[in-house]
């Protein structure tokens, strides 16, 4: 179905995030090829051209990160805190992070992965990222909110190879994807957790972390070849009796999507399961920027092509927080590095289609 609801696409935003050039890759020689226009609204890429010269690309998207971005920033350029009063408000949310690896997905989904270990981690820390972020504001919005009683939840699953884990509670065995006539696509035993407050639902992301970890190392993986999705449930009970939707729960969710690396495996060893790895990432990849594409095509020249929802997992499980009245941000991210420039065209390809035209 069409994408109906937003003028004129606002359902969709593409915002690219470029991060710093480390110093150990200028020791490599690398030059930092990606320019961000001072205004956040443009950037370009330098490759190299005929004969030596260079040409540069010119890249336009709803903002432009560049490497000097804090975390904070960040949320405020990406208009998260919307996003977070459109779930409260009983809306779908979907955040994405794409990009090869080593590009901050991680990095601008949770923050310092290390931060995760450490005990005291409750406490607010510059380097958190959007969903710990998203969470301290979510409690403090529903602890202080007078029209409806709140109540979170979260669930945390990974998808690697087609099979779906729940990184709470993680077990080896991958959970079957269900389809219901009134939940639509669900998976089958997951757990969801209630959350009462904030560090409980920071618990719950800091298991999912470690698991992602533990469950790469278990099941024989790269945790670059899989994708993770924490979901935050907000129900809402409105209070007023004078509210036009009082007594009717409000089902609000949001779905944080840190995407596998969507570098190319060029590998010649690429066999066996490594093979079929390669090809369920880069399909569900691209049947992600096919459903994004589409919605936004929809969206913009109030069509109806058919979205392509069932042909992944991933898809399939955010297909109720994707098109319709829900609301999608796609967070590419890239190097600035020359010796990745090939990559970094194609997410910001990538990052193009998906953008509303
Ligand atoms: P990905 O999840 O895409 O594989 P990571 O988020 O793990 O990449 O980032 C790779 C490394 O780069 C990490 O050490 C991370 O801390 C660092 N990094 C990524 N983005 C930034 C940034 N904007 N500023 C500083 N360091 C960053
Ligand atoms: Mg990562």
């Amino acid at each position: 179905s069409s994408g109906g609801g937003g003028s004129g696409g606002d359902n969709i935003k593409v915002v690219v995030r470029v991060r710093p050039l480390f110093p150990g890759e200028a020791g490599k020689g690398a030059a930092n090829v990606v320019q961000v226009a001072e205004d956040g609204g443009s950037m370009k890429v330098i490759v190299p051209g005929p004969g030596g010269a260079s040409l540069s690309r010119e890249f336009g998207f709803h903002a432009c990160l560049g490497p000097d971005t804090s975390q904070a920033e960040v949320l405020e350029l990406c208009g998260i805190t919307q996003l977070l009063d459109a779930a409260l408000a009983g809306y779908h949310v979907t955040i994405f992070a794409y990009g090869q690896t080593g590009s901050g997905k991680t990095h601008t989904m949770s923050g310092r992965e290390e931060a995760i270990d450490d005990d005291a981690y409750s406490g607010a820390d510059a380097d958190d990222g959007i969903v710990t972020r998203s969470v301290r504001y979510l409690f403090h919005q529903a602890h202080t909110r007078k029209d409806a009683k709140y109540s979170l939840k979260a669930s945390y699953v990974e998808i690697y190879n087609e099979g779906v884990y729940d990184l709470v509670h993680f077990n080896k065995k991958s959970l079957p994807v269900k389809w219901d006539a009134a939940y639509g696509f669900y998976v089958q035993g997951l757990k969801v957790v209630p959350c009462g407050q904030s560090r409980m639902m920071m618990e719950v992301i800091r298991t999912g972390m470690k698991h992602r970890r533990v469950g790469a190392h278990q099941l024989n993986m790269e945790s670059s070849r899989s994708h993770s999705i924490m979901t935050v449930y907000c129900d809402a009970t409105p209070t007023d009796p004078s509210s036009y939707d009082y007594g009717t729960v409000r089902y609000g969710k949001l779905s944080f999507v840190d995407l596998a690396g969507s570098e190319r495996v060029k590998d010649s060893k690429s066999e066996g399961v490594m093979l079929k790895e390669t090809i369920n990432i880069n399909k569900s990849l691209s049947v992600l920027g096919k459903v994004i594409s589409t919605l936004a095509e929809n969206d913009a020249a109030g069509t109806t092509a058919h979205v392509p929802y069932r042909d992944s997992k991933l898809t399939k499980l955010l297909m109720d927080s994707l098109g319709g009245s829900a609301l999608t941000l796609m967070i590419a991210c890239c190097s600035p590095s020359s010796l990745q420039v090939e990559e970094t065209l194609s997410t910001l390809l990538y990052a193009t289609r998906a953008k509303n035209i």
